[in-house]
């Protein structure tokens, strides 16, 4: 635990009435909502200077035709925004529920942040520190050397810290050849090469078929036996069957066992397994399932990977999609807050009261680190619809508990005008809403029974 710091009275004058930490779809969600029901200025501090651009990375980085998640989840509060501004090409059916393309969510998003107006609002630099006055205001401190005084400070930094295999540290994650999380990258596959890919979950299999894609070899490595399952949390979690009880639980030691729970390990689904035995069938890659990477190290430019403490294999890349981990009290932008309000944190999430406000403070937190409050879904785009309808019911004086009831369906940011069904859908894609709509898809329509990501 660091030092106790002085707070920072007396603090700058106040500026926007909200800011928003990071600019992803969490962020994305929030600044929505504030626009629909006209909660002041709002500026979003990212150093990525673009609305989702962390998100965009990540999709190109692994070659990610369409969202795993239904396309009744995105940032807009109208669960069917999305669907109308698409064209029937534009969604790929998975069983019950159609799935946007990647395509079809960047422009559906873009339309969205020039329709709430929000493009300017981004602040291009990091938050690097986070003060408390003495009545609990945050401050911030931005690398532009600025600072905020907010009536509102959400974070939606998404900070997560990477799980490698124990082989992996500290030392081999240093090699340049191997990739940890957000650094695989499937457009520096080795032509040609042999890539290492360690991971069970969805993230894993992309690479795997990036890769293969762009000539390489490819082996799996997975400690469990592959596990299919279309949405990465059991759609039975956005209903109150599952998420009464968890609310009600008392104790967030227990609250964070039943997320673990729920998530369980990596997943993928049946259409990205099918690939993979294909690739499999072809020669491309080499699946091996409950096996571990117990030994890295370089030679010259490649790796030599043992595995299972037996097989040798040499690759020129290896790429770790294993994960990453939320941990509150090893945020820096969280020290003071942690200092001088102390909270209960179980599974490094913090136990936020309703509004996902750190108690004491002005201080809200979305996504995955909402978790404790909005069960397993929390870093998945309906959390982050659902965080958004908490924290902007708060600013409004109403109950955050039943915020999902006052503020979803059609109509629900008139604010936004016509966007999206008359004004920017085009006749045709109009076309494919009647159909996504009606028929085959009318029980997608229905946000509650469809899965998360
Ligand atoms: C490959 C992949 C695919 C996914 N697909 C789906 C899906 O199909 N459906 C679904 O529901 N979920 C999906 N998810 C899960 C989740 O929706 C995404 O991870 C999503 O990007 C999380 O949004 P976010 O806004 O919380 O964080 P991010 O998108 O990670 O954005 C956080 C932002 O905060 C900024 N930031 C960090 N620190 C600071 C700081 N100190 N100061 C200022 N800015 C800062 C970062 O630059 C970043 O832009 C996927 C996740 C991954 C990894």
């Amino acid at each position: 635990m660091p030092p106790p710091t002085s707070p920072a009275e007396p603090g700058p004058a106040r500026t926007a009435e909200t800011v928003i930490v990071g600019a992803g779809p969490a962020a994305l969600a929030l600044g929505t909502l504030l626009r629909c029901h006209d909660l002041g200025p709002v500026e979003v501090v990212d150093p990525g200077a673009q609305w989702l651009h962390t998100w965009h990375h990540r999709f190109a980085s692994q070659d990610i035709a369409h969202l795993r998640s239904p396309a009744v989840h995105h940032p807009h509060p109208d669960p069917f925004a999305l669907l109308a501004t698409c064209h029937a090409s534009e969604l790929v059916r998975s069983g019950q529920a159609n799935l946007p393309t990647t395509a079809a969510f960047a422009r559906f998003t873009s339309e969205l942040v020039d329709a709430t107006g929000l493009t300017d609002a981004i602040t291009p630099a990091s938050v690097i520190a986070l003060r408390l006055l003495d009545d609990g205001e945050a401050v911030l401190e931005l690398s532009d050397g600025t600072r905020r005084r907010p009536a509102h400070v959400v974070l939606a930094t998404n900070r997560r810290l990477p799980v490698a295999p124990p082989p992996l540290q500290p030392a081999a994650t240093d090699h340049p050849n191997v990739r940890v999380g957000d650094g695989c990258d499937v457009r520096t596959t080795p032509a040609g090469g042999h890539v290492v890919v360690i991971g069970g979950g969805l993230s894993a299999a992309q690479l795997c078929s990036g890769a293969a894609a762009r000539g390489a070899r490819v082996t799996l490595v997975a400690r469990r036996r592959l596990a299919v399952r279309r949405y990465d949390t059991h759609p039975t979690w956005l209903g109150p069957r599952k998420l009464r009880p968890f609310r009600a639980e008392p104790d967030p030691t227990v609250r964070s066992r039943m997320l673990a729970q729920a998530r369980g390990g990596g997943t993928m689904p049946h259409r990205a397994r099918m690939r993979l035995e294909q690739l499999a069938a072809a020669g491309q890659l080499h699946l091996r399932q409950r096996a571990q990477i117990t030994g890295v190290e370089a030679v010259g430019d490649r790796l030599r990977v043992c595995i299972d403490g037996q097989d040798t294999l040499v690759a020129d890349a290896l790429w770790c999609a294993t994960g990453g981990q939320v941990d509150v009290a090893s945020d820096p932008l969280l020290s003071e807050v942690q200092q001088r309000h102390p909270l209960a944190v179980a599974g490094g999430l913090p136990d936020l009261d309703a509004a996902l406000r750190w108690p004491g403070t002005n201080l809200h937190l979305t996504g995955a680190a909402a978790g404790l409050i909005l069960g397993p879904t929390a870093g998945n785009l309906i959390g982050h619809r659902r965080a958004a309808q908490r924290i902007t019911a708060s600013m409004r004086d109403l109950d955050p508990e039943r915020a999902d009831r006052i503020t979803t369906g059609a109509g629900a940011c008139p604010q936004l005008g016509s966007w999206p069904t008359s004004s920017t859908a085009a006749p045709a894609r109009r076309t494919g809403v009647a159909a996504a709509r009606t028929g085959t898809t009318t029980r997608q329509a229905r946000p509650t029974p469809a899965g998360s990501r």
